[in-house]
């Protein structure tokens, strides 16, 4: 049975560069390519980051039950979200190779699957602070005042839902945090082993993805989650 792994961040937070990390650093794993009604943005190509497809087509395929979940999501400038979802293909086609799946989709995509499929791996990663996400957002260079400020606000109602994951990833040195996720990532792995057969190595993986653990998390959390409230807020 593949594991999959579900990495879920607000859009800044870097989590595009850690993924691309961990695909560099582990092997075995699957990437599930979304399908998405929104337009492509900068280089983006068709089957690369995303399918991209009509509203009709997307609609067709979530009547033919072929996504394992699908959202609407905001982000874009338009009033209407647009549809992101994951076939389900993928899944079984990560299964065929022997593979584990990494899954980049929002909460309400996370959630979904963590309903269908409970022993699911969760992953948040969150920005440093608000202060750091702006500044991310607008240095990227994007998106205009109206999408970062949207992007802000969803970025606060996503942080809230960081209980429900479970690993927390605070984005603060890439370095550091792209080891971090490697490390979880491993470790899951390495779940059915005993102590007594871990090597060295292994071991450092159990414990760097323990600290990463959602219990352990929590205090860290709290700042980050006060930056975000909006009475924190000076500049809106
Ligand atoms: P972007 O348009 O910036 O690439 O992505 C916007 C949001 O949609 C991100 O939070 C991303 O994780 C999420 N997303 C991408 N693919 C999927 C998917 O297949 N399902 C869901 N639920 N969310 C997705």
């Amino acid at each position: 049975m593949s594991i999959v792994y579900i990495v879920s961040a607000p859009s800044g937070s870097g989590k595009s560069t850690l993924v691309n990390e961990l695909f560099k650093m582990v092997p075995r794993l699957d990437f599930s390519i979304s399908y998405t009604t929104r337009p492509p943005r900068g280089s983006e190509k068709n089957g690369k980051e995303y399918f991209f497809v009509s509203r009709e087509e997307f609609e067709a395929m979530v009547a033919a039950d072929e996504f394992l979940e699908h959202a609407e999501v905001f982000g874009n400038e338009k009033v209407r979200g647009e549809y992101y979802g994951t076939a389900r293909r993928f899944l079984r086609e990560a299964e065929e190779r022997g593979n584990d799946l990494v899954l980049d989709i929002d909460v309400q995509g996370a959630s979904q699957v963590k309903e269908k499929m409970p022993e699911a791996v969760s992953i948040f990663i969150l920005p440093p602070d608000r202060e750091n996400l702006e500044w991310r957002l607008r240095n990227r260079g994007l998106d205009s005042e109206a999408v970062i400020r949207r992007r802000l606000d969803t970025a606060r109602r996503e942080i809230e839902n960081y209980s429900k994951y479970d690993y927390i990833l605070v984005n603060k040195v890439v370095e550091q945090s792209a080891d971090e996720l490697k490390n979880i990532v491993l470790a899951e792995r390495l779940k059915n082993k005993s102590g007594a057969e871990l090597s060295e190595e292994e071991k450092r993986s159990v414990e760097t993805a323990h600290a990463c653990r959602l219990e352990q998390a929590r205090e860290r959390v709290q700042p980050i989650l006060a930056s975000f409230a909006p009475q924190a807020v000076k500049s809106t």
